[in-house]
């Protein structure tokens, strides 16, 4: 007699002590967004007004080494926090308790190509511009990005700006792939017969009112319930991918049966069990992710600027912004989706398939996400942050010194690293190596997944070319001398 599979119980964060109702809080997210918002405030202020030495201002220390190397960790350990937290989308709320209700987002960008453009555009624009290496420019940056979320969140009628603009978001959503925890539901049962589907609709349901506890467990009476639903448009009980999740919550916060959780989970599932849509621009997108990983890092070594003079002297140009353009044309857009092309085409042909190449596409790419994560964790995260985040202390007391706020003595500009120098190589490799298995394992189980026939080894051989090139290069490139942007002194 065959037995009924009984779902498999996971673990949800949101039933842990003290963190789970303050995740589920109504106001928690806001408190969190309100601590980012003085950080950018304080930020603003140091930039506008502060040294314009750039590791001595807080704005491009804080922007350029601690949020992206924290953010990196995050993913890894929590998910995409920075999303959770951010102080770009409090517009998006004030625009919705104004009731500035707008149209709908044009079909002809409801995808990722204007992402992928703007992902490449600030790539480029970081390096042209030296970003790093300007305090103005970083909180003229910052300063825009309030702006545009606030008037595309009050223009739309969804969270566009998260959804299809914003690069840092972008960036987010493709690294929180391999996150350990996801949104998902209690019980699917409970959503089929939930007749508001607030998760997604929200509920602005105004004065006293009846709210269901959990099914058969009667109601509470509240005072006022104003909660938004989805603002990226997400169905709670079909999320299968971290993929456009801000992380807000608030289909939590909304879902009057308490039925969604925040769940822990393999962090390899998604990518291993193909949970994308199989879409262009989704795999190009992780395409571009991947191989931006290397270009931002070739960026800081000696051999791109020999290669910038060699372009300009051929190009008989004396401004670098064509010889950047051309270099990051190859390596984040042409080599990516060329490669990926080649690599579809050649998977498909050794199968012996008569399905799309999109449809190859899609089945392999995911198996790069691990990887290209993994390499910008080691850039971001162990060479970055871990090579130089203790330079805010000094320049915190720096900031503090000039405006005679406290006196604290002079900082100590020695301060820089947080762990030794000569660990951060051998960290760096390993964390990178790491990865390449993790994208072997993931492409092993797209492998295993291909329809009517197990896709074998040498369906995959093009792919494993790409994992392999990545990672060698990623070691020529992370051995080579790099720039340690936004320290005064390593010490
Ligand atoms: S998650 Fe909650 S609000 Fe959404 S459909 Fe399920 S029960 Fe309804
Ligand atoms: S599914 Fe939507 S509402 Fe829920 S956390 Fe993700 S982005 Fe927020």
């Amino acid at each position: 007699m065959a037995t009924l599979k009984r779902p498999q119980p996971r673990f949800d964060v949101l039933k842990i002590p003290v963190i789970g109702p303050l995740l589920r809080w109504r106001w928690g997210r806001l408190v969190f967004q309100t601590i980012l918002l003085l950080i950018a405030v304080l930020l603003l202020y140091d930039g506008f007004t502060g040294p314009q030495f750039a590791p001595e201002n807080l704005s491009t220390v804080v922007t350029w080494i601690h949020y992206r190397g924290i953010i990196v960790f995050g993913f890894l350990l929590l998910g995409n926090i920075f999303c959770m937290g951010c102080p770009f989308t409090i517009p998006r709320t004030l625009a919705k308790r104004l009731a500035i209700n707008g149209g709908r987002w044009p079909a002809f960008l409801r995808n990722k190509w204007l992402a992928i453009g703007l992902l490449f555009g600030f790539f480029w624009a970081y390096e042209y511009f030296d970003l790093f290496a300007s305090p103005l420019l970083t909180v003229w940056i910052i300063a825009g990005y309030f702006v545009a979320s606030f008037f595309l969140e009050a223009i739309f009628s969804e969270s566009v700006f998260c959804k299809y603009v914003c690069p840092l978001g972008t960036f987010n959503f493709v690294s929180s792939t391999v996150s350990p925890v996801q949104i998902s539901v209690e019980s699917r049962d409970v959503c089929s017969t939930c007749p508001g589907k607030e998760c997604i609709n929200g509920t602005t349901q105004m004065g006293t009112v009846d709210r269901p506890v959990k099914q058969g467990q009667g109601t509470i009476s509240l005072d006022s319930i104003q909660v938004l639903g989805c603002g990226t448009e997400l169905f709670a009980p079909q999320i299968e991918s971290n993929l456009d999740c801000t992380m807000c919550l608030d289909c939590v916060r909304a879902c009057p049966h308490e039925n969604v959780i925040l769940s822990v989970r393999n962090p390899l599932k998604e990518t291993s069990e193909g949970a994308w849509p199989q879409r262009w621009d989704i795999s190009i997108l992780v395409l571009v992710f991947a191989f931006s990983a290397l270009g931002n890092a070739f960026g800081m070594v000696g051999p791109v600027f020999e290669l910038e003079a060699a372009l300009a002297n051929g190009l008989n140009v004396q401004d670098e912004a064509l010889p950047l353009l051309i270099i990051f044309g190859v390596t984040n857009l042409i080599l990516p989706i060329g490669l990926g092309l080649l690599a579809a085409w050649l998977s498909r042909a050794i199968a012996n398939r008569t399905e799309s190449l999109r449809i190859t596409l899609a089945r392999f790419v995911p198996s790069l996400a691990p990887l290209a994560f993994s390499i910008w964790l080691a850039h971001y995260g162990g060479f970055h942050f871990l090579g130089s985040a203790a330079t805010v202390f000094p320049v915190f007391r720096n900031f503090m010194w000039d405006h005679n706020w406290f006196f604290l003595g002079p900082p100590d500009w020695t301060r820089a690293a947080v762990l030794p120098i000569n660990w951060l190589d051998p960290l760096e490799m390993v964390t990178i190596l790491i990865g390449l298995l993790a994208s072997l394992y993931v492409l092993n189980e797209r492998g295993k997944r291909a329809p009517n026939k197990r896709d074998g080894m040498l369906v995959q051989l093009p792919w494993m070319l790409i994992l392999v090139g990545l990672t060698l290069a990623s070691f020529w490139i992370f051995y080579l001398p790099m720039e340690m942007r936004g320290v005064a002194f390593t010490g």
